[in-house]
C-alpha cells in the first residue's frame, strides 16, 4: 500500500465508525478467516463492524470466533442491504470482483461510502476506493497481518485475531506447501503461536471433522477420477444424485480436487460438481509447475482465481461440461 492511502485510510479509522466487511460467495477459510479477523481488530478500534457473507459459510468453519455474528444475504435480504446502506466504511475481503458476491453486487455496486479491497487474487476490478492488491501473497489473511502493520496497531493483535487469520494462512496454503508460503509465513505464524493459538487444535477442526458420508462422498469421488496420462491431467466429477446419496452438505466436497495432483506426473487436475439448485456446473482447477488455471477458467469456464488453483461455472449439463472440457484438453499442450 502507498504512504498516501496509509494515510487516507488512517484517518478514516480515527473515528468510530460502521463498518461493513464481506466477502467472495461460497466464503472459504481465508475468506472467513480474513474477515473475522479483520472484523475483532476493528472491535478494538471501537468501530461497529458487522461481517456480511453473500450466502451461508460451511459448517467445519463456524467454530471461528464470532462466526455467530456473521450476516447471510442471501437469508436476510433486508436487514443486509439496510446495513450496507448505512455503512460508513466497506472492506471487501478476499476477492477482486464484485460479482464474486453473486446478487449482492447490484447492492454493492451503489454503495457511496469509501470501499477497501484487500486481495490477493490475479488482475483485480478497479471498483474500490483502495485498493491493497497483491498476487505474491498466499492468502488474504496475511495481507491482513501486513495491513494492521501499515496502520501501526499491531499490538492490537490478540489471540482471537490470530486465531482467524491462522486459520486463513492454513487453508490458503494447503498446510504451509503452497509455493507463496514464504520464511515470512512461519514467522507471522510463529508469532501468532506464541500469542496462544492452538495449532494443533485448529488443523484437527478444519480437516479432522469428517462425518462418515463426507468421507463415503469422498470414496465415490475417487471412484470416479478419471486420468488422461498422455495429458498429465485428472479430473473428477459428482452428479447431484451422488451428492444427495451421501447426504452433502456445504463443505463436503473442499478440497477433494488436490487428490487430482497427487498422482505422480499429473499436473492438471479438476473436479465438476452438479448443483441442480443453481442448475450450474461448479469446477475448481489445481495445478502444479507454470500450467496457470487462472488463465484456463477465464477462458473457458467464466472463472478465476490464482495461476495453480481457480474456479469456474457451466450453464450446460454435466456430460456436455465434461465433454467440452475433454475437447479442450486434446487442443493443448500440456
Ligand atoms: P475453489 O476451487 O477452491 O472454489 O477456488 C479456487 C480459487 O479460485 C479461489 O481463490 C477462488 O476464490 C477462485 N475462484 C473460484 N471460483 C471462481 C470464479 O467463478 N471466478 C473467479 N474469478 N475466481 C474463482
Ligand atoms: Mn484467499
Amino acid at each position: 500500500m502507498n504512504e498516501k492511502d496509509i494515510l487516507a485510510i488512517q484517518e478514516l479509522l480515527a473515528s468510530p465508525k460502521k463498518i461493513a466487511i464481506f466477502p467472495h460467495r461460497s466464503p472459504d477459510g481465508d475468506a472467513m478467516g480474513s474477515t473475522l479477523g479483520l472484523y475483532h481488530f476493528l472491535l478494538k478500534l471501537n468501530h461497529k463492524p458487522v461481517v456480511i457473507a453473500p450466502n451461508e459459510f460451511p459448517e467445519f468453519l463456524a467454530w471461528l470466533p464470532s462466526s455467530e455474528t456473521v450476516l447471510v444475504y442471501e437469508n436476510d435480504r433486508v436487514n443486509c442491504t439496510k446495513i450496507l446502506n448505512e455503512a460508513e466504511l466497506v472492506f471487501t475481503l478476499d476477492f477482486n470482483a464484485l460479482h464474486r458476491t453473486g446478487e449482492m453486487e447490484q447492492v454493492l455496486s451503489k454503495l457511496s461510502a469509501p470501499m477497501i479491497m484487500i486481495d490477493h487474487h490475479q488482475l483485480p476490478d478497479s471498483y474500490a476506493t483502495f485498493t491493497y492488491s497483491d498476487t505474491s501473497f498466499g492468502s488474504t489473511c496475511e495481507m491482513i497481518y501486513n495491513f494492521i502493520g501499515y496502520l501501526n496497531q499491531k499490538n492490537l493483535i490478540d489471540k482471537t485475531i490470530a486465531t482467524c487469520l491462522y486459520t486463513g494462512i492454513l487453508t490458503d496454503s494447503g498446510g504451509f506447501r503452497f509455493p507463496k508460503t514464504t520464511g515470512t509465513t512461519h514467522r507471522i505464524v510463529a508469532e501468532f503461536i506464541d500469542l496462544g493459538v492452538e495449532n494443533t487444535e485448529i488443523p484437527n477442526l478444519l480437516f479432522d471433522n469428517n462425518s462418515y458420508d463426507r468421507l463415503q462422498l469422498l470414496g465415490r469421488a475417487l471412484h470416479n477420477m478419471k486420468v488422461l496420462f498422455d495429458k498429465k491431467t485428472s479430473y473428477i466429477s459428482l452428479s447431484q444424485k451422488e451428492l444427495d446419496e451421501f447426504k452433502y452438505v456445504k463443505g463436503d466436497t473442499e478440497g477433494i480436487v488436490n487428490y487430482g495432483l497427487t498422482i505422480k506426473g499429473i499436473v492438471f487436475a479438476a473436479i465438476f460438481i452438479e448443483h441442480r439448485d443453481e442448475n450450474i456446473i461448479k469446477i475448481s482447477f489445481r495445478s502444479q509447475g507454470d500450467f496457470d488455471v487462472n488463465q484456463f477458467a477465464r477462458d473457458h469456464f467464466s472463472g478465476g482465481g490464482h495461476i495453480n488453483a481457480a474456479g469456474g461455472k457451466s450453464y450446460d449439463s454435466l456430460a456436455n461440461t465434461i465433454k467440452k472440457f475433454e475437447q479442450i484438453i486434446s487442443k493443448i499442450e500440456l
